[in-house]
Formats: structure tokens, sequence, C-alpha cells
């Protein structure tokens, strides 16, 4: 086998689709975001706009969370020093899962590495020791679900998207005798929209379904204290596990759940992806403490950010832009073709200083490849004109539709 000769191959065939993915070489600059410098292949470096940051409120550079990772990381060193189980948790991994469990109002939460390692343990584990368990998943589930429930080989069903009749449908067709936990979203971020979280627990609750919602774009973000979509909508009680992340409007690393004290405790007591990977450095829990903590406190950077989203659609429907309609924080320009849109990308890039990573297949269906814009507090009403003109001027260069 011509091992190398595969990989050329393989890798020449997603440049051909235009999909070939190139990672933009970057050094945000704290106090400055969203200004990042960027390294191109030159080896010099450039000043550009970031537009495309799941860091949506800023809090990665907060004075408070510097402050709080800066201490810590003096008083207690760099790693955790081993999993949680042998030697790897510390006081501040105790600490923020309390702070957690309360932004949630449940009973216990527990961290992870990531909010992928996350979902991909709790469904894993859930699904893999409940009894005849089957997941019913909307289609369009982020990947750490997919594989997490792939991993587990429990049945499952996937229920059209956003559509609780289709998943009544689907668990009405099942056995009396299972389990079944209903795997969906709040806020859907290639799309922006939003899921009918209510009318999907009224479902679930019909048929004594164990419900498990991902909040990773919403925590931070949406609710009085930041608790999410189903904060907003007085609806967290209701739902058994809540899953998010520390690494988008927390602005660090690493992701969790939130419910029942047997259920979370179970998960921390079977789930691999949480027992035999080295804990999150106590620094990092300290930091994601405290941005969770204020945006607890502080609903400025939301209120900021909702500003910038309106101004920002506001603007380029006038310019003529094709904006995708969106229910949140997301703000999707649609291209409909890989190859335009990875060349808009680099002309804002080259041309104009403005860095908006192209959304490609797999990430989104063929045909609907589009630029998906994050406005932040952070970006001015200057920064906002900037970008509607040099779109406006990659559209017509590029004749985008
Ligand atoms: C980003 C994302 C995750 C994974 O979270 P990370 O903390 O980045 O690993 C999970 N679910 C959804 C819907 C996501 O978009």
């Amino acid at each position: 086998m011509d091992y190398e000769g595969f990989f050329g191959r393989e890798l020449e065939r997603l440049r051909a689709e235009g999909r070939y993915r190139v990672f933009a070489d970057l050094e945000r600059q704290a106090g400055a975001f969203p200004r990042a410098l960027r390294h191109d292949d030159a080896a010099s470096t450039r000043e550009v706009t970031v537009w495309c940051s799941n860091d949506y409120l800023g809090m990665g550079q907060h004075p408070k969370v510097l402050a709080a990772m800066q201490e810590v990381l003096t008083r207690n060193g760099a790693g955790a020093g081993g999993t949680r189980n042998i030697s790897g948790t510390s006081h501040e991994h105790v600490l923020l899962e309390a702070e957690l469990a309360d932004l949630h109002g449940k009973e216990a939460a527990l961290t992870f590495t990531s909010g992928y390692v996350a979902n991909w343990t709790a469904l894993g584990t859930l699904a893999s020791r409940l009894p005849n368990c089957v997941v019913l998943s909307d289609e369009m589930n982020h990947a750490s679900m997919i594989e997490g429930i792939r991993h587990s080989r429990a049945d499952k069903r996937i229920f059209s998207h956003n559509d609780p009749e289709d998943l009544e449908r689907k668990l009405r067709e099942l056995p009396q005798d299972c389990a079944r936990i209903v795997a969906f979203e709040s806020v859907y971020s290639m799309d922006g929209d939003i899921s009918p979280i209510a009318d999907i627990l009224e479902v679930a609750e019909r048929y004594s379904a164990f419900t498990y919602l991902d909040e990773v774009h919403a925590v931070g973000m949406y609710g009085p204290r930041g608790g999410g979509v189903a904060e907003r909508e007085g609806l967290m009680a209701r739902i058994d596990l809540i899953q998010g992340t520390l690494g988008k409007a927390f602005g660090l690393m690493g992701g969790y759940i939130a419910g029942s004290a047997q259920m979370v405790d179970f998960v921390r007591s079977h789930g691999s992806g949480f027992i035999f990977t080295t804990a999150m450095p106590p620094s990092m829990a300290a930091g994601a403490r405290a941005s969770v903590r204020h945006l607890k406190e502080s609903d400025a950077e939301r209120a900021g950010q909702r500003a910038a989203v309106v101004r920002v659609s506001e603007r380029l429907k006038a310019a003529g832009l094709p904006v995708m309609p969106s229910d949140s924080h997301i703000v999707p320009l649609m291209v409909g073709d890989a190859v335009l849109c990875k060349a808009a990308s680099d002309a804002l890039l080259q041309d104009h200083g403005i860095y908006v990573q192209p959304i490609n297949y797999p990430t989104v269906p063929q045909g609907t490849e589009r630029l998906r814009l994050t406005p932040t507090p952070l970006h001015s009403t200057d920064d906002i004109e900037q970008l509607v003109e040099a779109l406006s001027d990659v559209w017509a260069r590029l004749e985008i539709r």
C-alpha cells in the first residue's frame, strides 16, 4: 500500500471540491478584541478584524477572567496533575461545578475537557447503560452528539429538525419497556435558529423520555443570568440534562453537564471520556468560574451583543446582501457554493483585513455553503460599516448572487 500516495490523492480531492480547510494563523490581542494579528506565508503579520469568533462576548480577554487565571496559575501551578480520579481534582474544579449547577438550577454539574467530550461521554454513557435505550436525535444535532450516540451502540431514531410532531410519531412507535432519550440543541449555530423547547418537552414528558439539551451556543448569552434559552423561557427545571461549553460565550475551554445529583454521579462513575483523561488545569477552571459569575450578574455584554446583531443584520439587508433569517445571535450570509465561499473568505482577508471563515460541507449541507458572522459587543459601528463595504465589494467582484 502506498500510504503517502493515498493521503496526497485524498487531499487533492478536497482541494478540487473547494473543501480543503486552511487555518488562519492568528494572534488574538488581549484588550483589543476583535482585533488580531495574522501571520501569513511570508512570515509577516497584519492586523485583521475577526468576524467569526465564538468568543461571542469577548470574555476571553475580560480582566476578571485573566486575573483569576493568573492568580490560580501562580498559586496552584500549570496542570491538574492527573485525571479527576487520580489526584487531578483541584478545589477549583469543585467550585466551578457548584457555580455551573447553580447557573442551571440543578443539583450537580460535572466538567469535561471540552463540550465535545461532554456530549460524547454523557450521551455515550447514558444511551449504552440505560436498559433498552433508544435515542431520539434531532437531524441537525452536532457531531459530538452524533458520535456519542453512535459510540453507545443504542438504537436511534432521527426526528425532523425542530419538529415535535415528528418526534411524537417516532416516540409512539417505540415499545413500552424501553428507555428513551430525546437529544436536541437550543441554538443551532449554523442557521441560527432556536428550537421549540417547550413543545419538545411536552411531547417528551408524555412518553416519559429523558431530555438532553445542548445549550452550547446559548450559555452566557440568553436568560437573565446567562443560563441559556431554557432559562429565558423558564424551562430549565423540566430538562433532565443540560450540556454546555466554557469555550464559546464564556471565553475559555472545557465542557459540562448539569442535572440531578444521581444522574451526574452516574456519568462521573461510568463515563470513559471523563474518567480516563487529565482534568483541565485549575487556572482554566478558575477563569471559567470568573466568567460564569460575571455573566450571571452583568447583562451589559449581552445587551451590547444584541445591539450589534441588530445593526449588522439591518446594514447587510440595506446593502442587498443575502442575510439568512435567524432567531439568534448568529448572522449567516448564504453563498451556496463551496468554491465561491472560500474565494469570498480569501478576498475579505486579503483585500479588506476581515476574517470570516467559510462554512462548507460537511459542517453544512452541500449547496448551502455560507459565511457565518458573529457580531460581538466589541465590534464598533466603524467595524460594522467596514464589514458591509467589504462584503458589498466582494459580492460584486465575485458575482455572488
Ligand atoms: C462547539 C459545539 C460543541 C462542542 O463544544 P466544544 O467546547 O467546542 O468542544 C458541542 N455542541 C455544539 C452544538 C457545538 O456547536
